[in-house]
């Protein structure tokens, strides 16, 4: 089958769009839909400017989707002097799994000459994943516990690289499962907080000046094409699966929407248009009620809504 575009093999096929790309006209695509969620989320601020740069700290995990954003970020930005990448990985101490994907985001910041900070669980809070799966003393799934701490260090180490804005690799896919998952469990509040937290465009959000706002550019890309960018790109992306991973839900969830998509193409879109829309309304009608019970947490000083905070009555936990 030819390329839409020109006489060219095509290399992939959209159901959802019905297109027929072959691997130029496919990488223009990817790079044209990030390009378009970064103007239409209105990530460059009016006031950025070359002497006045914009921070942005990716989470470099080294899996397909954080190396694609990464690699598109700085293709897109290299010339501009406005906006300077940071990459930031974490190590959360996973034998055999995190070892070779921290290699990969070492030779992909060298390769892209964008500066890169590894930060560890051992080094930071003295654990390790492996040994609090092991431990387990709240008897939660890996994953309760390894969230808790990447979304601390993510927030410190935003704050402490001054970043304007923390990037994450989601995807299509990714997306319209959490927005399908939110949905099912009912949790309005829950909707409002992503649009204010990393969905709307950051001049509908409201104001929460006491963290880091997130943005998700590559959440228009579906997860199949950002592995084939991933591969025709050659990038030193690393793909296993954490030994860990527990989240059950999401997997059901997950295997819901791509038969739904088969038989339904372009399902994941139309939930996700629909749930933007719906998570601003429900944005608006929880505006103010945000942040009114926020607090220092007495042990280490981060925001928070009870007296410590969960990563520490986590970590005395495990101690
Ligand atoms: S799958 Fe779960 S335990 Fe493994 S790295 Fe991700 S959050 Fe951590
Ligand atoms: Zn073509
Ligand atoms: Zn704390």
């Amino acid at each position: 089958m030819d390329c839409n575009r020109c006489d060219q093999d095509a290399v992939m096929h959209a159901a959802y769009s019905g297109s027929h790309l072959c691997a130029d006209h496919f990488r223009e695509s990817v790079a044209k839909r990030v390009r378009r969620r970064i103007r239409r989320d209105d990530l460059v601020p009016q006031d950025a400017t070359p002497e006045n740069p914009q921070t942005w700290v990716i989470g470099l995990s080294g899996g397909k989707d954080s190396v694609v954003l990464t690699q598109l970020l700085h293709d897109t930005f290299d010339d501009d002097p406005r906006i300077e990448l940071v990459g930031l990985t974490i190590h959360e101490g996973i034998e055999g799994y995190r070892d070779k994907s921290v290699d990969a985001c070492v030779e992909l910041s060298d390769d892209l000459g964008i500066h890169h900070e590894l930060v560890s669980y051992a080094e930071e809070f003295g654990v390790r994943m492996d040994d609090v799966v092991e431990d387990d003393p709240e008897n939660m799934a890996a994953c309760a516990y390894c969230g808790v701490f990447r979304r601390d260090l993510l927030s410190t180490y935003a704050d402490e690289l001054e970043a304007d804005l923390l990037l994450t690799g989601h995807n299509l896919d990714d997306e319209a499962q959490t927005a399908l998952m939110n949905f099912l469990e009912g949790d309005v509040e829950q909707i409002a907080k992503h649009f204010d937290a990393s969905l709307g465009p950051l001049s509908k959000r409201e104001d929460q000046s006491e963290f880091v706002p997130r943005a998700k550019p590559l959440r228009d890309v579906p997860e199949k094409e950002v592995a084939l960018y991933a591969h025709l790109e050659d990038l030193p992306a690393h793909i296993t699966e954490c030994p860990h991973a527990s989240e059950a839900y999401r997997g059901e969830i997950q295997q819901l929407l791509y038969e739904l998509e088969e038989n339904h193409p372009g399902t994941r879109h139309s939930i996700i248009s629909g749930y933007e829309e719906v998570a601003e309304i429900a944005a608006d009608e929880f505006s103010g009620d945000d942040g009114a019970d926020l607090q220092e947490c007495v042990e280490c000083g981060s925001t928070t809504t009870r007296e410590v905070c969960r990563k520490c009555s986590l970590l005395e936990a495990l101690v």
